[in-house]
């Protein structure tokens, strides 16, 4: 399946890793996420996450104990991290 870009609509965009810099959900600090799955767009220039990929992030900080994470944290040890709760309470949008 062809990815086509969220900002211009074409179909070139390029997966790769990327780090992002993401607020914890308290707003007390921010993390960096090594190897994130990422787009980017010869098009446009965009790099960017799939809003998808970031509902996934931010639900899993709801979810996750995040004064367990380390400043700097791979996607997929982030992800792997343990639930503290059933389901997600925050997630208003259902
Ligand atoms: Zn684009």
């Amino acid at each position: 399946m062809k990815l086509v870009c969220e900002w211009c609509d074409k179909s070139n965009v390029e997966e790769i890793e990327a780090s992002v810099y993401w607020e914890l959900p308290d707003g007390t600090r921010a993390i960096e996420i090594i190897g994130t799955p990422t787009h980017r767009c010869p098009d446009c220039n965009m790099v960017y996450q799939s809003e998808l990929l970031i509902k996934e992030i931010e639900n899993q900080l709801f979810l996750i104990d995040c004064k367990q994470i380390e400043t700097v944290i791979t996607f997929a040890a982030l992800m792997k991290m343990p639930k503290l709760l059933k389901r997600n309470y925050f997630d208003c949008s259902s």
